[in-house]
């Protein structure tokens, strides 16, 4: 069935990192009063390659619902389609268009909220930027229920840290929200964490059933229980290439979490 394709207008584009080429973009639904969407979901966008094929990538929105706005984040692939035709979308004259359906998909926040650990890696990002804008509104308002949230950032170098002031800025701002950038290839200057996300994932799921006085592993869930009846005080959403979201998956697997407790969206 034909899709209906909207024409979403370029309203500012900006280089986030030189090194990993990545590129934040707003757009704007000009015939649309609004763009409802959850956080967490996507876009399609759609153009013809050289051969005059339609092509079609997924791309999530990295920022939370907002009238008929929405953003992206989006690193150029090496010999890539449509991550080139976007990071070369002109800067000026601002208002070069793409064509895009959606929104789509089942990347979102659990409800009612409970603690979560977001953890992403390169452009998974965005997906977690669009829930903590819903969860913390620019507004001062909060819908995260006093829930502990966490955000587990993996990249390389430091140059790829996308958004970093903002979560940072968000971290001082809200004391249940911590921010966790995690380098693989750190520098020596670097004083963060360093290695992948499960050394810090793995320390957050100890300490927190400790904390609570819970086992680890955790107890088996009774089998007989329908989906809808399972019911659990903590989330992990992962979000990247398949490589990572396959090891965080193991590691919380080994921890006797419920695969339903783990919910993942994998870009490759
Ligand atoms: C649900 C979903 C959401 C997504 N959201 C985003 C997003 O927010 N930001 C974003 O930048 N990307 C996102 N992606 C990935 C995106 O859809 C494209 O796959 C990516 O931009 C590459 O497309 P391309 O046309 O440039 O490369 P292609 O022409 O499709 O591929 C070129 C080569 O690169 C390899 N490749 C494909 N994708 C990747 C990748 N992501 N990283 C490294 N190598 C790759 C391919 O195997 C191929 O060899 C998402 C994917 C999914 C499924």
């Amino acid at each position: 069935m034909a899709r209906e394709l909207l024409t979403a207008r370029l309203a500012r584009k900006e280089c986030i990192s030189e090194v990993a080429q990545c590129y934040h973009f707003d757009f704007v639904l000009d015939e649309l009063e609004s763009f409802p969407f959850v956080s967490g979901q996507f876009v399609s966008g759609v153009a013809p390659d050289d051969k005059g094929k339609q092509q079609t990538r997924a791309y999530s929105m990295a920022s939370a619902a907002n009238g008929n706005r929405f953003e992206l984040c989006v690193n150029r692939v090496e010999e890539g389609f449509f991550s080139n035709h976007l990071a070369d979308l002109p800067d000026l004259p601002i208002g070069s268009t793409i064509q895009i359906h959606g929104p789509h998909g089942h990347f979102v926040l659990q409800q009612p909220i409970t603690d979560s650990i977001l953890v992403a890696t390169g452009t998974g990002v965005a997906p977690m930027r669009s829930y903590l804008q819903w969860l913390f509104p620019a507004d001062g308002s909060d819908r995260s229920d006093g829930k502990q949230i966490w955000l587990v950032y993996g990249t390389r170098h430091e140059s790829d840290i996308y958004y970093r002031a903002e979560f940072e800025a968000l971290a001082a701002r809200k004391p249940n929200f911590h921010y966790l950038p995690t380098l693989s290839r750190a520098e020596a200057s670097w004083t963060g964490l360093r290695g992948h996300v499960q050394e810090p994932l793995v320390r957050i799921v100890e300490e927190r059933a400790a904390r609570l006085g819970q086992p680890l592993p955790a107890p088996p869930v009774d089998p007989t229980l329908l989906n809808s009846e399972l019911n659990f005080d903590i989330y992990t959403y992962i979000c990247g290439l398949n490589e990572m979201v396959s090891g965080v998956r193991e590691s919380l697997t080994a921890f006797g979490w419920h695969k339903k407790q783990i919910v993942f969206e994998r870009y490759d």
